[in-house]
């Protein structure tokens, strides 16, 4: 029985005279293979990588129509359009469509004269349809964008979870779950809710080497984006990521006010001026988008230089996913990302707020945690990156900090300094009267409760003030202090802050950007 070979061929003909590609990039031939001959497979590879070849040239190769299952209708309508400028009988079925419309395509199908049918989740999952699919010869199912059936994930969508049937009601029929976010327990829940256990994996290495890394603490906001636009991406086109509708607004008219070419976007905008804002963003050269999250999923623009994050993201993943964006074409690009203590707070009192259950707050703080390790990372971006997308690699030389080493120093000393002042204060004030504590400022607050008489007045007059808030809010980000959110962010010492304070273990820490861009001026201390 001699199966592989032919396929083979004859996907590399299709790649060729179908797609004007010369050869196959990555395991694209591998799993179009083990698809074209029946397999499961699942796929991750980054954003860009080429997925739409490893379900097209199968569907293509095998008899009968490719379903193809997608989130986003524009999306669908894009890839139908390319599909069928290339000669490729592909059609969409989806809510945009007219009944007339909906009805064409339906003949096409029974008539067996489509190749690819994208169809919405909700759409292939209702009664009827599962019935009219009964009726026909079925080449692949496709399911774009699998981690939507995460619902840790930040683009979960319910209707996902239930595409399951296609496995129980075609059991036949081979299935490819596509996605580009690759932590290891968003595949794992792939796996199991798309009951692809079975599956062979395909892991493409998530690395964008030419993605440049910078995490930096944020001081004032816009005129640190503005610098980073002025000084390094002047005339290029970028995303900004902001977490609210009202910072998206401002921050896009500060921008255009100081003459860049900013534009807003967000799910609170009316869908006409969204559309002409992603239009013009797409069209035009050196569009700067101010997006919320909802800007970007499916966007293919290959010359994005930068993506930056005003504020935190969700996770990792979301992170990896939004700068992600940028240098789609491979030329250098950057991801920036600018953050305070504020973030941590508002982001941890997001989840101890929240409707989750118990065990989801685990994961989400679990989430947070590995994100703000990365943020407070002293070694390279890219090896925490890709370790938490479960890849081992070497220092990059292409972030922040393999570009700008000898930043670190130890800051066990002045860590446990901040830890016994917080103490010796009675674990009920925040960070800037345990700065006026350890610099030994006698404000009317460090009088009135005498603060003044405790042995750690004054200890910390050597360290700026911007270090020892840097180094506080490390200290929050990594478990070492614990914010009272309730109680107007007053810290305490957590129980994993007993190794340090005793000596046990030391503690690195970056110092602050002071200055954006090459060049940190080094604060005292
Ligand atoms: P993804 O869905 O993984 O983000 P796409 O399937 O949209 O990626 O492919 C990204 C780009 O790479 C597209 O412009 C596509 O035409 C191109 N591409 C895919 N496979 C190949 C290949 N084998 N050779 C050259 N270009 C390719
Ligand atoms: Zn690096």
């Amino acid at each position: 029985l001699q199966l592989s070979p032919a396929p083979a061929h004859a996907a590399l003909e299709i790649l060729q005279r179908v797609y004007g590609h010369e050869r196959f990039r990555g395991r694209q031939s591998d799993i179009i293979d083990h698809v074209a001959n029946g397999g499961d497979a699942l796929v991750l590879m980054p954003t860009g990588g080429g997925k739409s070849v490893c379900y097209q040239i199968p569907a293509m190769l095998r008899d009968g129509v490719g379903i193809v299952v997608s989130p986003l209708i524009a999306l669908m309508h894009d890839q139908v359009a390319a599909l069928q400028q290339m000669g490729v009988a592909a059609a969409v079925l989806n809510s945009s469509l007219t009944l007339d419309e909906m009805r064409e395509v339906e003949g096409q199908l029974r008539r067996g004269a489509l190749q690819l049918l994208y169809v919405a989740p909700e759409r292939l999952l209702t009664p009827r349809f599962l019935d009219l699919l009964h009726g026909l010869k079925i080449a692949l199912f496709a399911i774009d964008e699998a981690h939507c059936v995460s619902q840790w994930g930040h683009d979960f969508r319910p209707e996902y979870i239930q595409l399951s049937v296609l496995h129980q009601q075609f059991p036949n029929v081979p299935r490819i779950a596509l996605t580009a976010t690759a932590d290891r327990e968003t595949r794992e829940e792939i796996r199991q809710r798309l009951a692809l256990q079975e599956a062979e994996v395909y892991l493409t290495s998530f690395d964008r080497p030419n993605i440049r890394y910078r995490v930096t603490e944020r001081t004032d906001a816009k005129r640190q984006l503005l610098a980073l636009i002025e000084g390094e991406h002047k005339g290029e086109a970028g995303i900004v990521y902001c977490q609210s509708r009202k910072k998206v607004e401002e921050t896009a008219v500060w921008l255009a006010a100081k003459g860049i070419k900013a534009l807003p976007y967000h799910a609170g905008m009316d869908a006409e001026k969204r559309r002409r804002n992603q239009e013009r963003f797409l069209r035009e050269d050196g569009v700067v988008m101010v997006a919320t999250i909802a800007f970007g999923m499916g966007i293919d623009k290959p010359d994005v230089r930068f993506v930056a994050h005003l504020d935190l993201p969700s996770s990792i993943e979301a992170y990896y996913q939004e700068t992600g964006r940028a240098g789609r074409d491979g030329a250098p690009a950057e991801a920036w990302l600018a953050f305070g203590l504020a973030d941590v707070v508002l982001l941890r009192r997001r989840i101890e707020e929240s409707e989750l259950s118990d065990q989801r707050k685990v994961v989400s703080r679990r989430k947070l945690d590995s994100l703000l390790a990365f943020c407070e990372a002293t070694t390279c971006r890219r090896v925490a990156l890709l370790a938490y997308l479960g890849e081992t690699s070497q220092p990059c030389g292409n972030c922040d900090i393999c570009l700008e080493p000898g930043d670190t120093w130890d800051a066990t000393v002045a860590a446990q300094k901040l830890l016994s002042a917080c103490w010796r204060t009675g674990q009920r004030f925040g960070i800037g009267h345990l700065i006026d504590v350890l610099r030994g400022e006698t404000t009317e607050k460090v009088t009135r409760f005498a603060h003044e008489q405790l042995p750690v007045f004054g200890i910390g007059r050597d360290v700026d003030t911007q270090v020892w808030k840097t180094l506080g809010r490390q200290l929050v980000s990594l478990g070492y202090l614990i914010v009272d959110t309730e109680q107007f962010n007053t810290l305490a010492v957590s129980e994993t802050a007993r190794p340090l304070l005793k000596g046990e273990t030391t503690f690195m820490m970056r110092r602050p950007t002071v200055k954006m861009g090459r060049g940190n001026r080094r604060p005292r201390g």
